[in-house]
């Protein structure tokens, strides 16, 4: 049996931090610039295209889904996450805390509804499988299908060539090991933070937040419009909701600090109303 770690953090350590977002004044077409970004995100890509195959988020699936790693709070996981910076990431290098609460308080200053300001609070939380050990191109950047051709639209296509799939035939026309519009459901995704979470909460949310949580990085579909192909009805009207959220996940930088500890009563309310006190990750 594996053994399962209890992880406290003092919500004290939580509190006392005073979070000060970026002064990023840039417009929004600047957001998601590839062609001129650093070496570093152009290294995490050419990893994450190499090694993301059927095979390997099979192995995925069977190692995390079974939730058996740990048992933790949602503020425990938040903590721990603050050590991340996402490699993946051209537009933030600063701690996920940070984008947690801005992504979040940006959706309540709109007046969305409760279950969708949580979801922005928690939708990174995933990339917890860094502490597991997980690499960063097997954890964060944009989710794409696996087990079919992929899609020229996914940012940095041409480092799928060194992917083993790529020269196995039978996974490389259109629909590959999937059935026409067989529903987002059956397709494996690229593992990273979005599936595991997904995995972690999908017991206490609302169907729309969970599929925010699960298909957020797959850029491909809800900014290219690409894979219409192998969604079904429900992805399709589910698709407007990762579209709305998308821009808070990645506009919501604001030059005004965000006071942690003044914000954290509604927050901790807000996440008692969802979920128990402990988690199985
Ligand atoms: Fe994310
Ligand atoms: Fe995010």
């Amino acid at each position: 049996m594996k053994k399962v770690i209890s992880l406290s953090v003092s919500l004290t350590i939580l509190i006392s931090i005073t979070l000060h977002s970026q002064d990023t004044s840039k417009p929004t077409q600047d957001f998601r610039d590839y062609e001129h970004t650093t070496e570093s995100v152009r290294e995490f890509y050419r990893l994450n295209h190499l090694h993301q195959t059927l095979n390997f988020v099979l192995t995925q699936k069977k190692k995390y889904y079974p939730l058996n790693k740990m048992r933790m709070t949602i503020w425990d996981a938040m903590k721990a996450l603050d050590i991340i910076v996402d490699e993946s990431d051209p537009d933030v290098d600063n701690a996920q805390t940070v984008h947690a609460f801005q992504t979040a308080e940006r959706l309540r200053k709109d007046g969305h509804p409760r279950w969708l300001i949580l979801t922005g609070l928690i939708h990174d939380l995933g990339k917890m499988l860094i502490i597991f050990g997980e690499p960063q191109w097997a954890v964060v950047g944009d989710t794409f299908p696996v087990g079919c051709r992929y899609s020229s639209t996914i940012v940095f296509h041409d480092y799928f060539l060194e992917n083993l799939d790529t020269n196995n035939p039978r996974l490389q026309t259109q629909y590959g090991m999937y059935k026409p519009n067989c529903g987002l459901d059956n397709v494996h995704m690229s593992w990273g933070h979005d599936e595991y979470l997904y995995q972690v909460v999908k017991r206490y949310l609302p169907d729309e937040a969970l599929y925010i949580i699960r298909y957020h990085s797959f850029y491909a579909a809800h900014k290219e419009n690409a894979y219409g192909y192998l969604m079904d009805d429900y992805d399709r009207s589910m698709m407007k909701w990762i579209k709305l959220f998308s821009a808070y996940d990645l506009y919501s930088k604001s030059p005004e600090p965000v006071n942690v500890s003044e914000l954290m009563p509604y927050y901790q309310e807000l996440v008692t109303e969802f979920f128990p006190e402990e988690l199985n990750w």
